[in-house]
């Protein structure tokens, strides 16, 4: 049988991520270096790497928070929309999860997961309101639905962000630095959600410091260094034997 775009066996081996050749700058600085990545469906890619290396970059040139320079991205082998609805589209497939958590803070937690699946994805509010108290449920905070985002502690407010982007359905979840603003205390709370996700089979791009994580759950580790991808390998092969000095250097202060 020939493969085609709607073989189900075809979809479940086409990547989810393709980057070509993906150029960045800022001005004179070279952000982005000849990105080159294929993240298959399912993959939970976690990327490493010193500050200022090009990490977030990257999760936002995915979401096209920022346009590249050249290169090709390609989510589900369709290029990356520029504008109008199929942004939106995008935008709703390819979850992001960032560190600042962005909640409406005038709106209920409830309000908060029910808002864009009412709006984007044209669900009636009574299934927004049974699927988003089923999310609450599944990352804990079900009991917190009618209160505000600053009556919840910062764990809280970033699992609402999860089920958040978890409520329109998305394909890939983007998470950047998610934990990096919350207290010690709270950081569990938010990466067990993240492991659940994991073990559920979503595409996930994580960018993080969380090594603990990155060795539970993560299938491979991108390792950034000065706009460029310099290690792409497994877990375990980057945390015992790192090929480059770069690596080396940067396990060297935070392990
Ligand atoms: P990371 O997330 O790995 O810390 P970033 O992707 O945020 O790195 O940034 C990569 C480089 O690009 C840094 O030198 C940063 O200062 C610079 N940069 C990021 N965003 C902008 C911007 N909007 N304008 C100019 N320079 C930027
Ligand atoms: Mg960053």
């Amino acid at each position: 049988m020939t493969a085609s775009p709607e073989d189900p066996a075809a979809s479940a081996t086409r990547p989810m991520i393709v980057l070509k050749e993906v150029q960045k700058h800022f001005g004179d600085l070279h952000v982005l270096k000849d990105i080159n990545l294929e993240v298959p469906a399912g993959q939970v890619v976690v990327v490493l790497g010193p500050s200022g290396s090009g990490k977030s970059t990257l999760c936002r040139a995915i979401n096209r928070l920022e346009p590249i320079d050249s290169g090709e991205i390609e989510i589900e082998g369709r290029p990356l929309p520029a504008e109008g609805k199929d942004l939106a589209r995008l935008r709703a497939d390819v979850g992001m999860v960032f560190q600042q958590f962005n909640l409406f803070s005038h709106k209920t937690i409830l309000d908060n997961v029910t808002l864009a699946p009412i709006k984007v994805r044209r669900q009636s509010k009574s299934d927004a309101r049974t699927k988003g108290l089923a999310l609450l449920e599944r990352v804990g905070i079900e009991s917190q639905k009618d209160k505000y985002p600053a009556q919840l502690s910062g764990g809280q407010q970033q699992r609402v962000a999860i089920a958040r982007s978890l409520a329109m359905d998305p394909k890939i979840m983007l998470f950047d630095e998610p934990t990096s603003a919350l207290d010690p205390e709270m950081v569990n709370e938010v990466l067990d959600v993240m492991v659940s996700l994991a073990k559920e089979g979503m595409t996930m791009l994580v960018v993080t410091h969380e090594m603990g994580f990155a060795r539970k759950a993560a299938d491979r580790i991108l390792f950034m260094a000065d706009g460029a991808i310099v290690e792409d390998t497994d877990p375990e092969s980057f945390f015992t034997a790192p090929k480059t000095d770069r690596a080396k250097d940067f396990l060297g202060k935070i392990l």
